[in-house]
């Protein structure tokens, strides 16, 4: 029983963050997106121009993470979260539970075909199920994690850090950063990375604002925290699209070597896409990367990047 109510709190949690991701989606979405090319890195490329050759992915790019619908408020499977759901774990984060990483690898994207694949929003129910997913097939990725779902979730968290994952930053409450002052700023970064710490998740290197809503006070902020932004540039609108094979053709037509792939692993629909991604993606020759290892670790704090430059 004890574990029932603590999952329905945890679930909760998780739909709340998706009505406040809905709430600030329309004013968000009548913006144009940051300027692009800023920072150094991110070599003049908006997510708009990369992801026009995907063909659908250009529908929505010029702001992926912000047109949220209305209907995406309460996500479909949040109805029925125990039949798929990862084990409730406890609210309380286990201090002193520093996960150990995984032994780094050598992968040198200048010459390999490299594409990172990155998971927002999580954990939530559905990150077990993508863990298992990937560790079956040996790939890695990159998590931006929301800090009240590190917080619900440390053991997810501490499994990403422990099977090779990196964990990254994405505020604390999937908050529109260019509408709070920089203390607020870095009050959502600096208390999603402590969540992340206590949790075992290491000390995130990488931030993505959500919406890919950025500015000089975010880049600052972030630069003074140690953070690199990572934006993107295929978009499959996993979020919007819940469905399978959508996803799965936008994010296979969409990558291109050393772009980074946007998904949301608070959506069963993406987690079931990914492994006709990497089967259909590794077929076509590429190599799946975490997001520093495709930069090979030449991340600045404070500067975007959007792809690997050529
Ligand atoms: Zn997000």
């Amino acid at each position: 029983m004890t574990s029932r109510v603590r999952w329905s709190a945890a679930i909760a949690g998780t739909v709340a963050v998706c009505g406040w991701v809905s709430a600030f989606g329309t004013a968000a979405a009548d913006r144009p997106f940051p300027a692009a090319g800023a920072g150094a890195g991110a070599e003049g490329t908006t997510p708009r121009a990369r992801t026009d050759s995907g063909g659908a992915l250009s529908r929505n790019a010029a702001h992926p993470e912000s047109a949220a619908a209305p209907e995406s408020a309460v996500p479909p499977e949040s109805a029925a979260p125990r039949e798929t759901a990862a084990p409730p774990e406890s609210a309380a984060p286990e201090s002193g539970a520093a996960g150990e990483p995984a032994a780094p690898r050598r992968v040198d994207c200048a010459h390999a075909k490299c594409v990172a694949l990155t998971f927002d929003d999580g954990p939530g129910p559905y990150t077990a199920k993508l863990l298992d997913i990937l560790a079956a097939r040996h790939v890695r990725a990159t998590f931006f994690l929301v800090g009240t779902n590190a917080r619900a979730y440390p053991k997810l968290v501490r499994r990403e850090r422990a099977e090779g994952h990196v964990v990254a930053n994405h505020s604390w409450d999937h908050a529109d950063l260019r509408r709070r002052s920089a203390a607020g700023v870095r009050s959502e970064l600096a208390r999603t990375q402590r969540a992340i710490e206590r949790a075992g998740g290491g000390t995130p290197t990488l931030m993505r604002p959500p919406y890919g809503s950025t500015n000089g006070t975010v880049a600052s902020v972030a630069r003074g925290l140690g953070l690199a932004q990572i934006l993107w540039t295929v978009d499959p609108l996993d979020w919007k699209d819940r469905n399978t094979a959508l996803v799965t053709k936008r994010v296979v037509r969409g990558a291109r070597p050393g772009y980074i792939i946007l998904s949301h692993d608070i959506h069963r629909t993406t987690v079931n896409a990914v492994p006709a991604i990497i089967a259909r993606l590794k077929a076509k020759g590429y190599v799946f990367v975490t997001v520093p290892e495709l930069f090979s670790g030449h991340l600045k704090p404070g500067h975007k990047y959007f792809k690997r430059p050529r």
